[in-house]
């Protein structure tokens, strides 16, 4: 029986960048050349992708560990090292991403969009970057910089506006296949359910919504399958429940006492939960023949709960698209879907900096500016680009750093070393 693995734990690392290099040009017959050592390439790093044929968490079962691999060191001539490729877990929509200490929300994997959670190491700079014209044979190069590591958490709560929920049997996989091109398994057995089902229900040009047949509440739990409540995690964020009931009481049971039970349950998991809007289906008409007690019990009760009501035959088709334009127009009133927000930050808590961290310090001629915010915006700087230059110097500008120096009496032209870099100072 196939498993449904809905929260797992691993660590992900992202890739160190590589080393930059430190070598000289030479030539035949040319005594000695300039550096011409070359950048490490930046590290892999660990991206999450939403896959959508995938439905559970079972491959991070047994592989617990995800490492991108490192930039590679630079090389001679000026050759950057080749990066290292990012590593792609992909996973199943509507997975959370928490710092497993903390449980704090990194990501909500709800959307097609790629998400880093791990960046990979920048790659040091080659000596060729650090020829001044008071350093004319540089003989140090910039190392990379360390890759991101993190134990993390995964939790599925799938992404759905309208779950269904009821007992086992009353025709929820039904319903779903009727109504949407997923195909369920549909049996008159228990169990059937074992992972979730979505489908995607279109009620015209451009409208549409997502249902989610979940694994029983009632089914695992009565059976000692330990299912249960660890289920409703995923009707959690649902806009609008459709509770089907088996009106003809076609397995012996009475309509009404197996609505309160499973309202019962929804209210143990989460008074939000009781409270959902609800649609309440009377299924299996078709077997009711005139009778309309049954019906009628079932209404009332729906409306003494606040709750709208509807009748079908979901395997005769009979009220499905009636009921399907019913759900739509009642979730055009409802809020959307729960995305939750991102609580943590990687970067932010791995090692919080500010401006106050930048240290001054003066060395014969030389005015010298470091520290680790200093190091942080130096590593985030591409200098072979314009626009991440002026980016640089409006950061150092904001930051007081010219005005300190200039304090410190600083004038154009003399030499600044920020960063193990020298520049020539230029207001
Ligand atoms: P689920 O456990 O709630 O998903 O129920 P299923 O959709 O698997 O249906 C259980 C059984 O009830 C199956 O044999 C269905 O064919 C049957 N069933 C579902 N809807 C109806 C209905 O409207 N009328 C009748 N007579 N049987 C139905
Ligand atoms: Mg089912």
């Amino acid at each position: 029986m196939p498993q449904f693995i809905d929260t797992a734990k691993i660590w992900i690392r992202s890739g160190k960048g590589g080393d930059g290099k430190v070598s000289f040009h030479r030539e035949k017959y040319i005594a000695s050349g300039g550096p011409d050592g070359g950048d490490g390439g930046r590290g892999g790093s660990i991206v999450f992708q939403v896959d959508d044929n995938l439905s559970t968490l079972m491959d991070f079962r047994y592989k617990k560990k995800y490492t991108a691999p490192a930039g590679e060191p630079g090389g001679s001539r000026r050759c950057t090292g080749k990066d290292g490729k990012d590593l792609v877990i992909r996973v199943p929509r509507g997975t959370i991403l928490r710092d497993a200490q903390t449980g704090q929300v990194i990501k909500d994997l709800s959307d097609k969009e790629p998400f880093v959670a791990a960046r990979g190491g920048r790659g040091g700079w080659g000596n060729v970057h650090f020829a001044t014209p008071t350093r004319q044979a540089p003989r140090f190069a910039k190392p990379g910089l360390p890759g991101q590591e993190l134990e993390v958490r995964l939790e599925l709560k799938l992404l759905a506006d309208v779950g269904l929920v009821g007992f086992p049997n009353v025709g929820k996989s039904t319903l779903l296949s009727m109504a949407s091109a997923a195909r369920p398994k549909i049996a008159n057995y228990h169990f059937t359910t074992l992972v979730p089902n979505l489908g995607v229900v279109s009620i015209g040009e451009g409208e549409s919504f997502v249902m989610a047949d979940i694994p029983g509440i009632i089914e695992g739990a009565s059976e000692g399958a330990g299912l249960g409540h660890a289920f409703l995690r995923h009707i959690d964020r649902c806009r609008l429940l459709l509770h089907i009931v088996d009106a003809a009481g076609s397995e012996g049971r009475d309509p009404i006492d197996d609505l309160e039970k499973i309202n019962s349950e929804l209210g143990q998991y989460s008074i939000d939960l009781e409270k959902r809007p609800q649609i309440v289906v009377a299924n299996k008409i078709d077997l009711l023949g005139d009778n309309r007690e049954p019906l009628d019990a079932i209404q009332k009760w729906a409306d003494d709960h606040g709750f709208a009501y509807a009748e079908m035959s979901a395997a005769t088709n009979k009220g499905v698209r009636e009921l399907m334009n019913q759900t739509w127009h009642a979730l055009e009133k409802l809020p959307p879907v729960i995305v939750y927000e991102q609580e943590f930050v990687l970067d932010e808590a791995a090692k919080p900096v500010t401006e106050a961290d930048i240290e001054y310090s003066r060395s014969n001629e030389y005015y010298i500016v470091s520290g680790p915010w200093i190091e942080r915006l130096f590593a985030s700087i591409n200098f072979d680009d314009y626009e991440s230059r002026q980016y640089l110097d409006r950061r150092l500008r904001a930051a007081g750093v010219f005005d300190k120096l200039e304090e410190m009496g600083i004038k154009d032209g003399d030499p600044v070393i920020i960063d193990e870099m020298e520049f020539e100072y230029e207001h």
